[in-house]
Formats: C-alpha cells, structure tokens, sequence
C-alpha cells in the first residue's frame, strides 16, 4: 500500500509525514510536491519523492501513479478549486483508492470567506466516487502567533471575535489526526469535525497570561477597527479585510465547534494551548 501526501513541503506536510513515518514504513510513503529539492531531507529517509503541481495536470496523473491512498493538502492559491479538480480528476485516472482532505470547520454551512473553495472541493469529492475522508479542520493555535507574541510583549491581544468560542488546536495535532486517517482503516465516506476544545480570546488571554508570566490584556474592538489595525501594521487594504472577515466569521460562530472526532482520532488529548502558546513564545 502507498500513502501519497502532497504538500508536503509545507507546515502541515511534513508534519503528516513525519507522523506517518512513525506509523507505516518508508517505503509506503510518497510524496507530491511542487520543488522536489524542497524535500531531498524526505528522500534520504527513504521517502518516494514526485514532482507534482496543482495546476499541471499531466504532472499530478504521473506522481500518483501507484498510489493507493491520497491525502489533499488545500492548496493556497486564488484558483485553488480549480486546482483541486486537477488532483481529484488525476486520482481518478491513476485509480487512487481513497482521498483525505484538509477541508474547514463547519464547511457545508460556514460563513468563512474561505469555504467555498472547500464546500466546491468536499463536492467535487464526492462526485468522483472515490471513497474520502472530509478532515475539516478547525483553526491553527499558530495563526494568532503573531497577536500572542506581541501579547507577551506588553501589547494588548486585539480581537474582533465577541465572545465567540473558537476550536484552536496546535497544528501537529491536525497533522497527527490526518496521518492517522491515512495510515488506518473504517474512515471510508467519513466526514470528521477536528477541533480542540472551543475557547474564547479572553480564555486564550489567560492562557497567554499564565505562559508569559505577565498579565495579557484582550481587547474586542469590531471588524472595521480589527482591519483598521492590520492597516497600521503594514497590511495593503484587500489583505486587511480578507483576514479581519476572519474574526466576523468568528464572531458568528464559523469556527465554533464541539466535536471528539479529533481526539478521537488521535487517541490522546488534544496539546494543551499553554504548551503550544509556550513554544510559539520560545520561538
Ligand atoms: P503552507 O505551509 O503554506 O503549505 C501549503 C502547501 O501547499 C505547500 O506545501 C505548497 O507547496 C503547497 N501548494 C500550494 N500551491 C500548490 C500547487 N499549485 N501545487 C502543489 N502544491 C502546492 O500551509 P500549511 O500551514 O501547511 O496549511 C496547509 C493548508 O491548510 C494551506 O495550504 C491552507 O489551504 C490551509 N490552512 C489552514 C489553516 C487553518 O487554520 N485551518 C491555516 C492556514 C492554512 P510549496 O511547499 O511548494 O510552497
């Protein structure tokens, strides 16, 4: 059996083979990535390395060939769904017997500016008749880094979210919970919601609070002030309302998710935040 991982010279990526490397042997690991350079350390381990671009079709039908599993790592560019067609249509011709997909909380209803890319994708999925997998993972702990490092700093952690809870988990655990569909069995057609345990910005405060041994101030302010200051920190306008729609979404529960399916699938609790929010601090 070949468990195929693209995007695997991302953050998630290694992540996942790394995990899987822990799990199923080397030999049954592929990787698809754009730059094989990028990934020579994964070679050395034994690991099958192929080129691979989401918007080159006929180099996606060649790097899965042989594959009997394939997990889809969202891509990140504009087009993305149409990318997305691209690997499902060539795990449809080179006969891939099962596609994991890192999709989003909540995709078939969220409000997340994002989701329309995932809800076209998990469809698009499931038409192809190719037993799946929906990872639809909740937020990474890491996307406030910026926000908690300036919080340790003396600066207020400034959100627009209200009172809304959100499933932060660290992104190791998404990873480990995606190695874990890949290299197991009894996931066909499974649609997991993978989340930690949801949380307020004033429970992540304290949490900050108590790793930076100093207090953290949050603030809540409302989507046009939140846009207004990623402005003052340098972001171009279209960029500083695409991520404070973020916080809206939030605010209306898109990221809101009680759900066991990722320690479930992880077979462990969840890393507590204060441990993640310690290394982001570290770093
Ligand atoms: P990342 O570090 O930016 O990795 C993205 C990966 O996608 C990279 O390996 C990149 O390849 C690959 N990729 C992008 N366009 C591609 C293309 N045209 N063909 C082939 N590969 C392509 O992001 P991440 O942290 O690993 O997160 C994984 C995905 O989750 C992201 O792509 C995004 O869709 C989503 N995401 C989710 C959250 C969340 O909080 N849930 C946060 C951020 C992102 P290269 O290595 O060659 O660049």
């Amino acid at each position: 059996m070949t468990i195929l991982v693209t995007g695997a010279t991302g953050q998630l990526g290694a992540l996942v083979v790394e995990r899987l490397l822990e799990l199923v042997p080397a030999e049954k690991v592929a990787v698809s990535v754009r730059n094989p350079e990028k990934a020579e350390h994964l070679k050395a381990k034994g690991v099958d390395v192929r080129q691979g671009d989401f918007g080159q079709p006929e180099s996606l039908e060649t790097a899965f060939a042989g594959a009997d599993r394939l997990l889809l790592i969202s891509g990140t560019d504009a087009d993305r769904f149409s990318q997305h067609k691209n690997v499902i249509d060539a795990a449809k011709k080179a006969g891939v017997g099962f596609i994991a997909y890192t999709s989003v909380a909540k995709a078939s209803e969220s409000s997340l500016s994002l989701a329309e890319d995932h809800r076209n994708t998990e469809a698009y999925i499931k038409e192809s008749g190719i037993p799946y997998a929906l990872l639809r993972n909740n937020w990474y702990l890491e996307n406030d880094a910026d926000g908690i490092k300036a919080a340790a700093q003396g600066y207020p952690l400034v959100h627009a979210a209200g009172s809304a809870k959100i499933g932060w988990a660290a992104r190791r655990d998404y990873a480990h919970a995606a190695a874990a569909v890949l290299a197991g069995e009894g996931h066909d057609n499974a649609v997991y919601e993978l989340s930690g345990k949801p949380i307020s910005y004033d429970e992540l405060g304290a949490i900050v609070t108590g790793a930076a041994g100093k207090d953290v101030q949050v603030q809540g302010v409302d989507t046009d002030a939140y846009a207004e200051m990623l402005r003052g920190l340098g972001l171009p306008e279209g960029a500083a309302a695409f991520v404070a729609g973020f916080q809206t979404a939030m605010r209306e529960g898109a990221l809101t998710v009680d759900s066991p399916d990722l320690e479930k699938l992880l077979g462990r609790p969840q890393q507590p935040l204060a441990e993640v929010v310690a290394a982001i601090l570290a770093n």
